[in-house]
């Protein structure tokens, strides 16, 4: 190649020389060869820069992806020409590319909602983001304004605050809280910032940037209305509340109620820390020695005390309070909750003497009643003895018919005495506990039935296991079998031949239980949950008061115990009667 060029040099030079009839001892061959020459070279030099020209061309991979690449032309005598990759170029190409990509999987995935508004708050761009925040498609507010979403209390703080904040080009506005339309026709919470790039090149706009924030707005507003609720509460009830940094001595919180209870204001309490024990009653100071044995223990505890307010006037108040240690287990703060007692303590003082006038009312009265059955059995004694007496006499079927009712009458009489003096003796007196034996208790309940009528019809079954020693009260259980005895007694079938009373009774360690049984005219279901009502009759064949059986439960109460009756009419009555081991 080289070769051709010079021979093509030297003829076109000689060719030259001819054409301008240039002498030959002139242009000597010597000359003509260094002319040659030199132009050659030149020429070469020229061939050889063009050849290290750089060649530019796009390469498609397979897999579809574009790669720039540039390269130099080589000399070779093979077509077509040959091509190296320059890999430094190809590599900034692709970082771009990949950094495209990555913004745009950014902007696509982000929670966030990107906007692209214009100058005019005209939509030009919206990331996915928004249909799930707001449920409209990006596609369906694109190219409408920004401002018909945001509602209508918003808007101008939200554009002023917007245009502010990006009045200069790359400058963030402030985040900006406002609410946004949803698709269902309901505002949700929403938190902007915008940056503007209105000379950007193919931005050219405001990008804000948007987050949903309705949760979190949610219960920041339950928060702040829980708080209201809480300090309308502190301000305006008729407790006062406070909180006490022990460490330094200092009231944190006091609520206004305190210048009602105490009749001092707020700032006597912040001025003077001990103020509130000074005001203490001083016949009362003793009730809040322990408060600081209670205070070093972190114990909750509550404390009744009088005041004395500065108008000279006391009032009784309760101090509830409540210790918080810190991790050394030494106290750091005192809450606590003042109320002013004083209506609830004159209320108790009155109801105390209330009940102590009524005790010796009831005393007097039990007294009364005890003294005056006591002293009618005297007389009616007397008259029963009496008749008796006069039935020996002969009398005519007259008199004998007036004599039977007197003593009817006198009876019933002499059973109700009887009865008004067994709920005398179990009201007023003590209960005393001593041992008690069951078989000698029956014997003599059965001595006291031979003088009631109809006893001589009934037959008494007994069954006692005493195995574990009984202490109770004798007298009480006296009444209860005597008046259980009396009416199955009163109460006997005397259409049957073979009426009876059949009592069990067995002792534990904690308890006796005792069964009264009998075969007697039973009584109606409707009337079982009545009868030991005081006054509560169901049968009249046999005189009586509705009595007994009051004071039968009223004895085992007193006892500790309970009874239970099982019956139904023309059935056998029982009683289940449990009375605790003393
Ligand atoms: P009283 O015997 O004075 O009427 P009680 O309080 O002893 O009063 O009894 C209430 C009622 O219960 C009686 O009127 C009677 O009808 C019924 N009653 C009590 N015990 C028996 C019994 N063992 N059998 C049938 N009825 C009875």
């Amino acid at each position: 190649m080289y070769a051709e060029t010079l021979t093509v040099i030297f003829i076109a030079v000689a060719l030259v020389g001819k054409w301008l009839q240039v002498p030959r001892e002139v242009l000597r061959y010597r000359e003509l060869i260094v002319i040659s020459a030199i132009v050659s070279l030149a020429i070469f030099l020229l061939i050889e820069k063009s050849r290290h020209r750089k060649n530019h061309l796009s390469l498609i991979s397979k897999s579809g992806r574009q790669q720039e690449a540039s390269g130099i032309e080589l000399p070779s005598s093979s077509t077509p020409t040959s091509f190296f990759v320059t890999e430094n170029k190809t590599k900034h190409k692709q970082q771009q590319i990949d950094t495209e990509q990555r913004y745009r999987l950014l902007i696509q995935n982000s929670t966030d909602v990107i906007t692209l508004i214009d100058d005019n708050g005209i939509i030009k761009y919206q990331s996915p983001a928004l249909e799930k925040i707001t449920g409209f498609n990006p596609q369906e507010l694109k190219g409408k304004n920004v401002i018909d979403f945001i509602h209508p209390e918003d808007t101008g703080r939200v554009s002023k605050e917007l245009l502010d904040g990006v009045a200069d080009e790359g400058k963030t506005s402030p985040l900006i809280l406002h609410r946004f339309l949803h698709k269902n026709g309901s505002w949700i919470s929403i938190e902007s910032h915008g940056t503007s790039h209105l000379t950007m090149p193919g931005i050219n706009g405001i990008i804000i940037n948007s987050r949903d924030v309705t949760e979190r707005e949610t219960q920041r507003k339950q928060l702040e209305d829980a708080n209201a609720q809480l300090k309308l509460l502190f301000e305006n009830v008729h407790e006062a509340f406070f909180s006490v940094d022990m460490l330094n001595n200092k009231i944190l919180q006091m609520s206004p109620a305190h210048s009602k209870i105490y009749g001092r204001g707020r700032k006597e309490f912040l001025d003077n820390a001990n103020l509130w024990s000074e005001v203490i009653h001083p016949d009362d100071k003793y009730l809040i020695a322990g408060i600081y044995q209670n205070v070093e223990a972190g114990m909750s505890f509550t404390t009744e005390y009088r005041i004395i307010k500065k108008d000279g006037t006391i009032r009784w108040i309760e101090n509830k309070l409540t210790p918080t240690l810190n991790h050394e287990k030494r106290p750091v703060r005192i809450d606590g909750v003042i109320s002013d007692i004083t209506e609830r303590k004159e209320n108790e003082t009155q109801i105390k003497e209330q009940f102590r006038a009524l005790q010796k009312t009831n005393y007097e009265l039990d007294r009364f009643v005890y003294s005056v059955s006591h002293d009618l059995r005297a007389p009616l004694t007397s008259i029963m003895g009496i008749i008796n007496l006069a039935e020996l006499e002969n009398q005519t079927e007259q008199q004998r018919r007036y004599l039977e009712m007197i003593q009817y009458s006198v009876n019933r009489l002499d059973s109700f005495i009887k009865h008004i003096l067994s709920y005398s003796k179990n009201a007023k007196s003590e209960i005393t506990i001593e041992p008690i034996d069951f078989k000698e208790l029956l014997e003599e309940i059965r001595a006291n039935l031979k003088f009631i009528k109809g006893t001589e019809r009934m037959k008494i079954k007994a069954t006692i296991n005493q195995n574990i020693s009984f202490r109770s009260d004798r007298m009480r259980l006296s009444i209860i079998l005597n008046n259980l005895f009396s009416n199955a007694i009163k109460y006997q079938d005397i259409n049957k031949n073979d009426s009876y009373i059949s009592i069990d009774i067995t002792t534990t360690e904690n308890e006796v239980r005792i069964t009264v049984e009998d075969n007697g005219i039973g009584i109606d279901k409707k009337h079982l949950n009545k009868i030991f009502k005081m006054f509560y009759r169901v049968s009249s064949i046999a005189p009586g008061a509705g009595l007994g059986l009051y004071i039968v439960k009223e004895a085992i109460h007193k006892l500790g115990g309970d009874i239970q009756a099982n019956s139904a009419q023309g059935e056998k009555t029982i009683f289940n009667i449990t009375i605790p081991n003393k």
